[in-house]
């Protein structure tokens, strides 16, 4: 779009009027405070139109390449083939969490997470594009990147988590940034696992940390599966290392008996589990974590802050002010942003208390993509699907044994949401190790193929 006189004035009147609906109501320009006469105009203002093909339907935009994002552009495109579908992914490259834990100590190739954008797009009939969302004006239903804007008559925004450092008692940005470079948490894939990896490599013995945070936090039992193949890893290669695992909750989160009798049978004084630990303080430069009661000394870690939903949630203002992790305000059936049918919010950024994980977020997309699609074609779909948790956790790499869990949701009369139908698999076994990879090479067809 040129910047006119007239333009300008439209810009800036749709920026009145979200600011006089109040947050989520309205476009949310980021950036977009009145500009001072002789200042430049902000560069989404200034922004012309995606260089893409025109639209040949309805179209559709994903935002998020992530689990629910590759699997509702994949899905949206079977249930109503006339939707245009287009995912917006800021990654070049998709680098998988699941499975991630394994690859960290050796057990799978790199080329087991990683998989291409394009070939997801070409093999299911959608457009795959490189760029990064940075703004949306929901009443002109236009998504603005930072490779041009481009207008929907559907959005699903499936952008993920990010960090909560402050809820560990973080609140200075440089010591922040001291704990993101030197021991990040390894909860968002790319060079937070590659680093891990490499701490991993060069580490030579001691204490290396990792921590459980509190709330409903990505992956549940991952923080517990990492914890065993670390130790595994130095019990295999003779590393003097012990694992002391800090954990915000009173007890492991899930899959309780099988990860304790990991920790008694398979890695007794390796690893060293602490309960309710609160962390208050995080010293990076003496490598020291604290609560109110102990102080715990590090040689190297790997620190799990507690989870928000991803920023751009909030900054589109979408964000529930009352939910602690900042997650969406949408309605709680068919995820659609509260009094707009036109925007969803689907996997890890949703409010609802299901496991934050990559089955869950697959089937929860199938299900909004029949949400959707209906909607596209003026119907609408009257029951809830429960979303599906399938979780395989690894708790030693040689013989490679797994225990797991599978469960689904009930929506309670009251609105609320409970666990349902949950069979735990806690006896680790060969077998499940097994399924472990099959579980994932699945998913990545489902996704990919
Ligand atoms: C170590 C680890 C182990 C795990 N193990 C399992 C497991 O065994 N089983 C299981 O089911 N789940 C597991 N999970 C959890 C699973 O990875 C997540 O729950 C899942 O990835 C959530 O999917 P999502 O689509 O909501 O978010 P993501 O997969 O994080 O995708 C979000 C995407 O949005 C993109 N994005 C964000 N903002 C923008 C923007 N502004 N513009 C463009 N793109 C943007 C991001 O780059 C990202 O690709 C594990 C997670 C971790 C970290």
């Amino acid at each position: 779009m040129k910047l006119t006189r007239r333009n300008f004035l439209k810009l800036t009147g749709s920026t009145a009027t979200a600011a006089a609906m109040g947050a989520g109501a309205g476009g949310a320009l980021l950036g977009s405070k009145p500009a001072a006469a002789a200042s430049p105009a902000p560069a989404v203002q200034r922004m012309g139109a995606a260089e893409l093909p025109k639209p040949k339907g309805p179209r559709a935009v994903v935002l998020g390449g992530g689990w629910a994002g590759l699997t509702l552009a994949k899905y949206l495109k079977k249930e109503n083939p006339k939707l245009d579908v287009v995912l917006i992914e800021k990654r070049a490259t998709f680098m998988s969490c699941p499975i991630s834990n394994l690859w960290l100590v050796g057990g799978v190739e790199l080329e087991f997470l990683t998989h291409s954008f394009l070939d997801a797009a070409r093999n299911n009939n959608y457009l795959f594009f490189n760029a990064t969302m940075i703004d949306l004006d929901r009443e002109k239903r236009r998504v603005y990147t930072d490779q041009g804007y481009l207008d929907y008559d559907y959005l699903a925004l499936c952008p993920g988590i990010d960090y909560n450092y402050k809820a560990i008692g973080v609140d200075d940005p440089e010591a922040e940034y001291k704990l993101r470079q030197n021991y990040p948490a390894g909860f968002m894939p790319g060079s937070e696992h590659i680093s891990i990896r490499n701490k991993l490599e060069d580490f030579d013995g001691g204490v290396f940390l990792l921590t459980v945070p509190a709330g409903n936090y990505r992956c549940l039992p991952g923080p517990y599966e990492r914890a065993c193949l670390v130790a595994s890893y130095f019990k295999k290669e003779k590393i003097p290392g012990k694992v002391v695992l800090l954990d915000a909750n009173p007890d492991i989160t899930i899959k309780k008996d099988g990860f304790h009798a990991a920790f008694d049978e398979l890695y007794k004084g390796i690893i060293e589990y602490k309960p309710s630990f609160a962390i208050k303080s995080v010293d990076p430069d003496k490598r020291v974590v604290s609560s109110d009661f102990e102080d715990i000394k590090f040689d190297d870690a790997a620190i799990y802050p507690r989870v928000r939903a991803s920023r751009l949630i909030e900054q589109l203002g979408l964000a529930d002010p009352k939910s602690p992790q900042m997650e969406a305000r949408i309605d709680q059936q068919f995820n659609n942003v509260i009094g707009d049918d036109r925007v969803y919010v689907v996997g890890d950024a949703r409010p609802m208390p299901f496991s934050k994980s990559g089955n869950t977020a697959n089937s929860e997309a199938k299900n909004i993509a029949r949400v959707i699609a209906a909607r596209s074609m003026g119907k609408e779909v009257k029951e809830w699907v429960s979303p599906h948790t399938v979780c395989y956790s690894v708790v030693q790499l040689e013989p490679r044994e797994a225990i797991s869990v599978d469960a689904y949701y009930k929506h309670n009369p009251d609105g609320s949401f409970a666990f349902d139908r949950v069979k735990l698999f806690e006896k680790r076994s060969v077998a499940r190790g097994e399924a472990t990879l099959e579980w994932a090479e699945g998913l990545y067809r489902d996704m990919f193929g």
